[in-house]
Protein backbone atom coordinates (compact mmCIF):
# COMPACT_ATOMS: atom_id res chain seq x y z
CA UNK A 1 0.00 0.00 0.00
CA UNK A 2 1.30 3.48 -0.74
CA UNK A 3 2.72 5.47 2.35
CA UNK A 4 0.50 9.15 2.51
CA UNK A 5 3.03 11.25 2.92
CA UNK A 6 2.13 14.85 4.98
CA UNK A 7 2.32 18.05 3.68
CA UNK A 8 2.55 21.27 5.75
CA UNK A 9 3.46 24.31 3.70
CA UNK A 10 6.02 27.43 4.35
CA UNK A 11 4.49 30.59 5.14
CA UNK A 12 7.43 32.45 3.63
CA UNK A 13 8.92 31.51 0.57
CA UNK A 14 12.68 32.32 0.46
CA UNK A 15 14.07 34.64 -2.40
CA UNK A 16 15.68 33.17 -4.98
CA UNK A 17 19.19 33.49 -6.50
CA UNK A 18 20.19 34.58 -9.92
CA UNK A 19 22.00 31.55 -11.39
CA UNK A 20 24.93 33.35 -11.43
CA UNK A 21 25.32 33.58 -7.69
CA UNK A 22 23.98 30.06 -6.80
CA UNK A 23 27.58 28.36 -6.37
CA UNK A 24 27.28 25.07 -4.92
CA UNK A 25 25.25 23.99 -1.82
CA UNK A 26 24.60 27.22 -0.43
CA UNK A 27 21.04 27.94 -0.74
CA UNK A 28 18.54 25.59 0.52
CA UNK A 29 14.77 25.66 -0.76
CA UNK A 30 11.67 25.98 1.33
CA UNK A 31 10.42 22.58 2.12
CA UNK A 32 12.08 19.30 2.85
CA UNK A 33 11.61 15.76 3.77
CA UNK A 34 11.92 14.00 6.72
CA UNK A 35 11.24 10.40 8.63
CA UNK A 36 11.79 8.76 11.54
CA UNK A 37 13.23 5.43 12.88
CA UNK A 38 12.49 3.80 15.72
CA UNK A 39 12.46 0.15 17.07
CA UNK A 40 8.63 -0.13 17.96
CA UNK A 41 7.62 2.05 14.67
CA UNK A 42 10.04 1.52 12.13
CA UNK A 43 10.83 4.06 9.56
CA UNK A 44 7.12 6.08 10.32
CA UNK A 45 5.51 9.71 9.51
CA UNK A 46 6.91 10.53 6.20
CA UNK A 47 6.48 14.57 5.91
CA UNK A 48 7.45 17.73 3.81
CA UNK A 49 7.66 20.31 6.40
CA UNK A 50 9.04 23.82 6.31
CA UNK A 51 12.74 24.27 5.86
CA UNK A 52 13.77 24.28 9.12
CA UNK A 53 16.81 23.91 12.06
CA UNK A 54 16.38 20.30 13.85
CA UNK A 55 16.64 20.14 17.87
CA UNK A 56 19.17 17.40 18.69
CA UNK A 57 19.96 16.00 22.07
CA UNK A 58 24.03 16.28 22.26
CA UNK A 59 24.08 13.05 22.89
CA UNK A 60 22.85 12.28 19.62
CA UNK A 61 25.02 9.26 18.65
CA UNK A 62 25.61 10.27 15.08
CA UNK A 63 27.92 13.45 16.84
CA UNK A 64 30.20 10.93 18.56
CA UNK A 65 30.66 7.60 16.26
CA UNK A 66 29.46 9.64 13.07
CA UNK A 67 26.92 6.76 12.00
CA UNK A 68 25.55 8.87 8.78
CA UNK A 69 25.24 8.27 4.97
CA UNK A 70 23.87 10.57 2.57
CA UNK A 71 23.11 10.71 -1.68
CA UNK A 72 23.73 13.22 -4.23
CA UNK A 73 21.89 13.34 -7.40
CA UNK A 74 19.81 16.36 -9.48
CA UNK A 75 16.26 17.44 -11.02
CA UNK A 76 16.95 18.85 -14.49
CA UNK A 77 15.14 21.47 -16.39
CA UNK A 78 14.64 20.47 -19.91
CA UNK A 79 14.21 23.12 -22.71
CA UNK A 80 10.34 22.69 -22.62
CA UNK A 81 10.39 23.45 -18.63
CA UNK A 82 9.62 19.76 -17.85
CA UNK A 83 11.37 18.61 -14.84
CA UNK A 84 14.00 15.02 -14.91
CA UNK A 85 15.68 12.85 -11.89
CA UNK A 86 18.51 11.03 -13.59
CA UNK A 87 18.62 7.55 -12.53
CA UNK A 88 17.39 8.31 -9.02
CA UNK A 89 16.65 4.49 -8.73
CA UNK A 90 20.40 4.05 -8.67
CA UNK A 91 20.54 6.24 -5.79
CA UNK A 92 17.60 4.88 -3.82
CA UNK A 93 19.33 1.45 -4.12
CA UNK A 94 23.30 2.74 -3.02
CA UNK A 95 21.27 4.43 0.06
CA UNK A 96 19.58 0.75 0.86
CA UNK A 97 23.54 -0.56 0.10
CA UNK A 98 25.03 2.57 2.50
CA UNK A 99 22.47 1.67 5.03
CA UNK A 100 23.24 -2.26 5.21
CA UNK A 101 27.35 -1.39 5.62
CA UNK A 102 26.28 0.93 8.41
CA UNK A 103 24.31 -0.91 10.12
CA UNK A 104 21.18 1.28 9.63
CA UNK A 105 17.73 -0.33 9.18
CA UNK A 106 17.09 0.01 4.97
CA UNK A 107 14.34 1.77 3.65
CA UNK A 108 11.33 1.10 1.08
CA UNK A 109 12.88 2.28 -2.02
CA UNK A 110 9.51 2.76 -3.20
CA UNK A 111 8.75 5.73 -1.40
CA UNK A 112 11.37 6.99 -1.23
CA UNK A 113 11.36 8.07 -4.56
CA UNK A 114 7.83 9.36 -3.58
CA UNK A 115 9.87 11.10 -1.33
CA UNK A 116 11.63 12.57 -4.09
CA UNK A 117 8.87 13.49 -6.20
CA UNK A 118 7.28 14.83 -4.11
CA UNK A 119 9.39 17.21 -2.77
CA UNK A 120 10.69 18.51 -5.95
CA UNK A 121 7.11 18.59 -7.23
CA UNK A 122 6.52 21.46 -4.36
CA UNK A 123 9.83 22.96 -5.10
CA UNK A 124 9.42 22.91 -9.14
CA UNK A 125 9.80 26.84 -9.75
CA UNK A 126 13.56 25.97 -7.22
CA UNK A 127 14.72 24.19 -10.88
CA UNK A 128 16.71 26.85 -12.53
CA UNK A 129 16.78 26.81 -15.97
CA UNK A 130 20.07 28.22 -17.33
CA UNK A 131 22.75 26.09 -18.55
CA UNK A 132 24.82 24.48 -16.14
CA UNK A 133 22.08 24.74 -13.14
CA UNK A 134 20.33 21.59 -11.64
CA UNK A 135 18.31 21.09 -8.57
CA UNK A 136 20.63 19.10 -6.13
CA UNK A 137 19.27 16.80 -4.56
CA UNK A 138 20.74 15.77 -0.70
CA UNK A 139 19.37 12.56 0.84
CA UNK A 140 20.72 11.84 4.26
CA UNK A 141 20.43 9.86 7.12
CA UNK A 142 21.77 10.11 11.25
CA UNK A 143 21.86 7.98 13.97
CA UNK A 144 19.50 10.31 16.62
CA UNK A 145 19.62 8.03 19.69
CA UNK A 146 20.60 10.00 22.92
CA UNK A 147 23.54 7.19 23.89
CA UNK A 148 27.53 7.44 24.43
CA UNK A 149 27.73 3.90 24.06
CA UNK A 150 29.39 2.18 21.08
CA UNK A 151 26.35 -0.12 18.80
CA UNK A 152 24.28 0.94 16.20
CA UNK A 153 21.37 3.40 17.01
CA UNK A 154 18.29 2.55 17.88
CA UNK A 155 17.06 5.66 16.52
CA UNK A 156 17.33 7.56 12.92
CA UNK A 157 16.51 10.61 10.78
CA UNK A 158 16.01 9.96 7.11
CA UNK A 159 15.65 13.39 5.69
CA UNK A 160 15.82 15.01 1.98
CA UNK A 161 17.12 18.78 1.17
CA UNK A 162 17.24 20.37 -1.78
CA UNK A 163 19.54 22.91 -3.49
CA UNK A 164 20.13 25.05 -6.51
CA UNK A 165 23.08 25.10 -8.04
CA UNK A 166 25.50 26.36 -10.81
CA UNK A 167 27.96 24.73 -12.47
CA UNK A 168 30.24 22.53 -10.29
CA UNK A 169 33.84 24.80 -10.86
CA UNK A 170 31.91 28.34 -11.37
CA UNK A 171 31.22 28.86 -14.99
CA UNK A 172 33.68 26.77 -17.42
CA UNK A 173 31.98 23.48 -18.36
CA UNK A 174 34.90 20.53 -19.03
CA UNK A 175 37.03 23.25 -17.65
CA UNK A 176 40.54 20.80 -17.15
CA UNK A 177 42.06 20.21 -13.18
CA UNK A 178 44.76 19.76 -11.77
CA UNK A 179 44.86 16.64 -9.75
CA UNK A 180 47.68 15.90 -7.09
CA UNK A 181 48.32 11.85 -6.31
CA UNK A 182 48.12 11.85 -2.90
CA UNK A 183 51.52 9.62 -1.64
CA UNK A 184 51.07 10.27 2.45
CA UNK A 185 47.15 9.93 3.14
CA UNK A 186 44.81 7.09 2.32
CA UNK A 187 41.28 7.40 2.04
CA UNK A 188 39.71 3.83 2.18
CA UNK A 189 40.75 0.20 2.49
CA UNK A 190 39.61 -2.99 0.98
CA UNK A 191 37.08 -4.32 4.15
CA UNK A 192 36.68 -0.42 5.24
CA UNK A 193 33.66 1.70 3.73
CA UNK A 194 35.36 3.15 0.75
CA UNK A 195 32.33 1.65 -0.83
CA UNK A 196 30.09 3.35 0.69
CA UNK A 197 28.74 7.22 0.86
CA UNK A 198 29.44 7.59 4.26
CA UNK A 199 30.04 10.95 5.17
CA UNK A 200 33.81 9.55 7.58
CA UNK A 201 34.97 9.01 4.27
CA UNK A 202 35.16 12.60 3.12
CA UNK A 203 36.21 13.57 7.09
CA UNK A 204 39.06 11.65 6.57
CA UNK A 205 39.97 13.02 3.22
CA UNK A 206 39.93 16.31 4.61
CA UNK A 207 43.73 17.49 5.07
CA UNK A 208 44.55 15.79 1.87
CA UNK A 209 42.36 17.86 -0.34
CA UNK A 210 43.36 21.19 2.04
CA UNK A 211 47.07 20.47 1.51
CA UNK A 212 47.12 20.20 -2.42
CA UNK A 213 44.80 23.05 -2.81
CA UNK A 214 47.75 24.73 -0.62
CA UNK A 215 50.13 23.64 -3.58
CA UNK A 216 47.78 24.97 -6.51
CA UNK A 217 45.22 21.34 -6.85
CA UNK A 218 42.12 21.26 -6.99
CA UNK A 219 41.61 17.55 -6.14
CA UNK A 220 43.88 14.74 -4.76
CA UNK A 221 43.73 11.51 -6.92
CA UNK A 222 43.65 8.35 -4.20
CA UNK A 223 46.02 5.22 -4.47
CA UNK A 224 45.21 1.56 -3.21
CA UNK A 225 46.03 1.93 1.07
CA UNK A 226 47.81 -1.54 1.16
CA UNK A 227 51.02 -0.28 -1.78
CA UNK A 228 50.54 2.98 -2.45
CA UNK A 229 50.25 2.03 -6.05
CA UNK A 230 47.33 1.10 -7.64
CA UNK A 231 44.69 4.11 -8.99
CA UNK A 232 41.80 4.77 -6.90
CA UNK A 233 39.60 7.34 -7.62
CA UNK A 234 39.38 11.43 -6.93
CA UNK A 235 37.60 13.18 -3.88
CA UNK A 236 34.46 13.10 -5.55
CA UNK A 237 34.53 11.80 -8.93
CA UNK A 238 35.94 8.36 -10.26
CA UNK A 239 38.51 8.58 -12.51
CA UNK A 240 38.90 7.57 -16.52
CA UNK A 241 41.99 7.34 -18.20
CA UNK A 242 42.37 7.20 -22.64
CA UNK A 243 45.58 5.09 -22.78
CA UNK A 244 46.72 3.76 -26.29
CA UNK A 245 42.36 3.94 -27.87
CA UNK A 246 41.09 2.17 -24.88
CA UNK A 247 39.25 3.70 -21.87
CA UNK A 248 40.46 2.20 -18.72
CA UNK A 249 38.87 2.77 -15.25
CA UNK A 250 39.76 1.10 -11.84
CA UNK A 251 37.66 -2.07 -10.69
CA UNK A 252 35.15 -1.38 -8.08
CA UNK A 253 37.35 -3.43 -5.40
CA UNK A 254 35.20 -2.45 -1.95
CA UNK A 255 37.41 0.37 -1.58
CA UNK A 256 36.27 2.68 -4.18
CA UNK A 257 32.49 4.02 -4.49
CA UNK A 258 30.64 2.42 -7.34
CA UNK A 259 29.56 5.96 -9.03
CA UNK A 260 26.11 6.33 -10.93
CA UNK A 261 27.98 8.71 -13.28
CA UNK A 262 30.94 6.04 -13.77
CA UNK A 263 28.26 3.13 -14.70
CA UNK A 264 26.61 5.84 -17.44
CA UNK A 265 29.80 6.59 -18.91
CA UNK A 266 30.93 2.38 -19.51
CA UNK A 267 27.09 1.71 -20.36
CA UNK A 268 27.30 4.34 -23.06
CA UNK A 269 31.22 3.30 -24.24
CA UNK A 270 29.54 0.18 -24.30
CA UNK A 271 26.76 1.45 -26.79
CA UNK A 272 29.41 2.60 -28.64
CA UNK A 273 31.08 -0.07 -29.07
CA UNK A 274 34.12 2.13 -27.43
CA UNK A 275 37.11 -0.21 -26.21
CA UNK A 276 37.07 0.04 -22.63
CA UNK A 277 38.28 -2.04 -19.45
CA UNK A 278 37.51 -2.01 -15.83
CA UNK A 279 40.63 -3.31 -14.22
CA UNK A 280 43.25 -2.79 -11.58
CA UNK A 281 45.73 0.61 -12.93
CA UNK A 282 48.66 1.38 -11.24
CA UNK A 283 49.96 5.56 -11.17
CA UNK A 284 53.25 4.05 -13.12
CA UNK A 285 50.87 2.67 -16.03
CA UNK A 286 49.82 6.16 -16.44
CA UNK A 287 52.75 7.79 -16.11
CA UNK A 288 54.54 5.10 -18.05
CA UNK A 289 52.26 5.84 -20.82
CA UNK A 290 52.33 9.77 -20.80
CA UNK A 291 55.47 9.17 -21.82
CA UNK A 292 55.58 6.90 -24.55
CA UNK A 293 52.84 8.95 -25.64
CA UNK A 294 49.96 6.77 -25.27
CA UNK A 295 48.23 8.55 -22.37
CA UNK A 296 45.52 10.35 -24.58
CA UNK A 297 43.10 11.53 -21.91
CA UNK A 298 42.16 11.39 -17.94
CA UNK A 299 39.20 12.56 -16.47
CA UNK A 300 37.15 12.43 -13.42
CA UNK A 301 33.07 11.38 -13.36
CA UNK A 302 30.95 12.34 -10.68
CA UNK A 303 27.58 13.71 -10.20
CA UNK A 304 28.48 17.22 -9.60
CA UNK A 305 30.50 18.06 -12.49
CA UNK A 306 29.30 15.36 -14.45
CA UNK A 307 32.95 14.95 -16.48
CA UNK A 308 36.00 16.94 -15.48
CA UNK A 309 39.10 16.49 -17.86
CA UNK A 310 42.21 16.47 -15.80
CA UNK A 311 44.82 18.93 -17.37
CA UNK A 312 47.90 18.39 -14.91
CA UNK A 313 48.48 15.44 -12.62
CA UNK A 314 51.50 15.17 -10.13
CA UNK A 315 53.11 12.13 -8.66
CA UNK A 316 56.21 11.93 -7.39
CA UNK A 317 57.56 14.86 -8.74
CA UNK A 318 57.00 14.52 -11.81
CA UNK A 319 54.28 16.56 -13.31
CA UNK A 320 52.29 15.96 -16.58
CA UNK A 321 50.31 18.02 -18.28
CA UNK A 322 47.56 16.85 -20.78
CA UNK A 323 47.03 19.85 -23.28
CA UNK A 324 43.71 20.54 -24.84
CA UNK A 325 42.84 17.82 -27.78
CA UNK A 326 42.69 19.59 -30.96
CA UNK A 327 40.02 16.22 -32.18
CA UNK A 328 37.10 15.81 -30.14
CA UNK A 329 37.66 13.84 -26.99
CA UNK A 330 35.87 10.78 -25.58
CA UNK A 331 35.61 13.36 -22.21
CA UNK A 332 33.51 15.68 -24.19
CA UNK A 333 31.44 12.96 -26.31
CA UNK A 334 30.57 11.29 -22.72
CA UNK A 335 29.73 14.57 -21.18
CA UNK A 336 27.69 15.82 -23.94
CA UNK A 337 25.21 12.77 -24.57
CA UNK A 338 25.19 12.12 -20.81
CA UNK A 339 24.01 16.39 -20.08
CA UNK A 340 21.78 16.14 -22.99
CA UNK A 341 19.84 12.80 -21.81
CA UNK A 342 19.76 14.80 -18.61
CA UNK A 343 18.17 18.39 -20.09
CA UNK A 344 15.99 15.88 -22.40
CA UNK A 345 17.56 17.62 -25.31
CA UNK A 346 18.39 14.02 -26.98
CA UNK A 347 16.34 10.87 -26.67
CA UNK A 348 17.13 8.29 -23.92
CA UNK A 349 17.71 5.25 -24.86
CA UNK A 350 18.81 4.07 -21.28
CA UNK A 351 15.28 5.26 -19.73
CA UNK A 352 17.79 6.36 -17.10
CA UNK A 353 15.46 9.96 -16.93
CA UNK A 354 12.36 9.70 -14.73
CA UNK A 355 10.00 12.88 -15.19
CA UNK A 356 8.67 14.71 -12.25
CA UNK A 357 4.87 16.03 -12.55
C1 LIG B 1 29.37 10.22 -4.80
C2 LIG B 1 30.79 9.85 -5.03
C3 LIG B 1 31.30 9.60 -6.32
C4 LIG B 1 30.50 9.80 -7.59
O1 LIG B 1 29.32 9.07 -7.64
P1 LIG B 1 28.13 9.54 -8.60
O2 LIG B 1 27.04 8.56 -8.29
O3 LIG B 1 28.62 9.43 -9.98
O4 LIG B 1 27.81 10.93 -8.22
C5 LIG B 1 32.61 9.18 -6.43
N1 LIG B 1 33.39 9.02 -5.35
C6 LIG B 1 32.94 9.28 -4.10
C7 LIG B 1 33.86 9.10 -2.95
C8 LIG B 1 31.63 9.70 -3.90
O5 LIG B 1 31.21 9.96 -2.66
Amino acid sequence: MKQVIDFVKANLEKEKQPAHALGFGKYFTDHMFMMDYNEEQGWHEPRILPYQPLTMEPSSMVFHYGQAIFEGLKAYRTPEGKIQLFRPDKNIERLNFSCQRMSIPTLDEALVLDAITQLVTIEKDWVPSEEGTSLYIRPFIIATEPYLGVRPSKRYKFMIILSPVGSYYGGDQLKPVKIHVEENYVRAVKGGVGHVKTSGNYAASLKAQEEAEAQGYDQVLWLDAKENKYVEEVGSMNIFFKINGEVVTPELNGSILGGITRSSCLQLLDYWNFPVSERRISIEEVFEAYYRGELEEAFGAGTAAVISPVGELSWNNQKITLPPSETETIAKRLYDAITNIQLGKEPDPFQWTVEVK
